[in-house]
């Protein structure tokens, strides 16, 4: 499901530019436009899920399938000795701005 008013759903359907990296049936990657380090790509599922508060079992697959996918672009990134990170912020208070739920690279 898609939902027409949203900005990370607008991207995966490419209505709104973004420097893409990686786009298959479910997810999509993308860089930040305002990135925070020097490897900062976000992770979305196709579906519009606002946020984790949000999640249901039917969603098992692609909350594996977003973490499977940060690895390999951490591969690709070179960044896989070094070290990476990823977040996902749920809700305002936790500084959740976007509500489409997306991994932080
Ligand atoms: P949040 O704060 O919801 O966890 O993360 C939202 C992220 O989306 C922020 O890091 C912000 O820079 C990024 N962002 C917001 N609008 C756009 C956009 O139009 N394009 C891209 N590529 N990133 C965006
Ligand atoms: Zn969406």
């Amino acid at each position: 499901m898609s939902d027409p008013s949203c900005l990370f759903c607008r991207i995966a359907r490419r209505e709104i530019p973004a420097k893409i990296v990686h786009e298959d049936d479910g997810l999509v990657a993308f860089w930040d436009v305002n990135p925070q380090a020097p490897t900062h790509i976000l992770i979305i599922p196709r579906d519009h899920i606002p946020s984790l508060n949000d999640l249901e079992p039917k969603h098992r697959d692609v909350i594996g399938d977003v973490h499977l996918l940060a690895r390999e672009l951490a591969r690709a990134e070179g960044i896989t000795s070094g070290g990476w990170r990823v977040v996902m912020n749920c809700g305002a208070d936790a500084g959740q701005t976007v509500f489409h739920i997306h991994l932080h690279l």
